[in-house]
């Protein structure tokens, strides 16, 4: 386990981009343009994901975008995607962050998960995925919700 705790978990709805603008309540930004910028990202990302349930992530530091990783199915010898096209049941895949993380760290990492319309919806990484990310010292995870994003300070 690691010796860092998740200090703050702060989950409010903000404005991602103008398309969603009438669904947000503007009250509550919290994200600043360049996070929202970099959530952007990732949730263009997102929706070049193979996967039914789209996720993408990119690890940023200093600002600069380093990796972007979309999930991706893995090879599981009981059942493998085209098993069940569908994607209904239980379908193995590499998350998104853990991709993302597996090319090169940073100090932050922004993750999106789409719907088939290309709307973000929930995307806090993981038990598995929050602590990788914890453990490799990252300070920071923007993820998005359906109303608009959340923040992990760590
Ligand atoms: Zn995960």
């Amino acid at each position: 386990m690691s010796s860092h705790r998740v200090s703050e978990l702060l989950i409010r709805p903000v404005l991602i981009r103008p398309s969603y603008k009438e669904k947000q309540n503007t009250k509550h930004l919290i994200l600043s343009n360049r996070e929202k910028s970099l959530l952007n990202i990732a949730i263009r990302t997102a929706e070049d994901s193979e996967c039914s349930s789209q996720h993408g992530a990119i690890v940023v530091k200093a600002g600069r975008v380093m990796s972007i990783a979309t999930n991706r199915y893995r090879n599981c010898p009981e059942f493998t995607p085209s098993d069940n096209p569908e994607g209904k049941g239980t379908i193995f895949s590499y998350h998104a962050e853990t991709r993302a993380m597996s090319r090169v760290l940073g100090d932050s990492i922004y993750v999106a998960r789409v719907n088939s319309s290309g709307a973000p919806r929930l995307s806090m990484p993981c038990d598995n995925c929050l602590e990788s990310i914890i453990d490799a010292g990252f300070k920071k995870v923007v993820f998005t919700t359906t109303n608009g994003a959340g923040k992990i300070f760590i």
